[in-house]
């Protein structure tokens, strides 16, 4: 199984072991940052997403140690699908919102169930500096919120509301999240 939060990675922070609190800090803004190290964190994410988690649909700088504000993610859970995400926001389009559990390389062994908007419009820079605007449904829309509360410095646990469903061991909690996984390629 591969790109699952069902262990603790050297490379990334975790909530319980964060010295710096580089999780729960919000990200610098853009305009005071380089791009060389916008470029260079980007490589990093890559890296690690690649080599060291094995996959997984997002994961964003703090998670890494930085506090620049790009994230990776990929929008139909495939490698070739990934965008690079810089400096982002967000508006809701309508008014539905979706529950579903999240799991997060930063809280391993935890699923958090959380209500998300259903659609929302999104602005970014991508990696040339130019301005993206899209449009995201269901699990894209799903994990680009995720992603942006990274840049918050907001974790799935950190939500009022959420239902949190701790795992003992990681077979138990790779049993469940491979369920959420097929509930959610119904749903989305
Ligand atoms: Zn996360």
């Amino acid at each position: 199984m591969s790109g699952m939060a069902s262990q603790k990675y050297d490379e990334i922070v975790i909530h319980e072991d964060d010295p710096a609190h580089v999780l729960r800090h919000p990200t610098k803004p853009v305009n005071q940052i380089e791009w060389d190290d916008i470029k260079y964190i980007t490589q990093r994410l890559m890296d690690v997403r690649q080599n060291i988690l094995k996959g997984g649909a997002g994961l964003a700088a703090p998670q890494i140690g930085s506090s620049l504000p790009v994230f990776i993610y990929t929008p139909d859970r495939t490698t070739e699908g990934l965008k690079v995400v810089i400096n982002p926001s967000f508006e809701p389009i309508g008014e539905e919102m979706i529950e579903g559990e999240e799991a997060c390389f930063s809280v391993p062994l935890k699923s958090s169930k959380i209500k998300r908007w259903a659609k929302i419009k999104v602005q970014y820079l991508n990696l040339d500096g130019k301005t993206v605007n899209d449009v995201l449904e269901g699990f894209a829309a799903k994990v680009f919120q995720h992603e942006i509360d990274h840049l918050n410095g907001k974790l799935t646990i950190d939500h009022e509301k959420a239902e949190i469903i701790s795992f003992e061991t990681p077979e138990a909690f790779q049993a469940h999240m491979q369920q959420v996984h097929q509930e959610d390629s119904k749903s989305y």
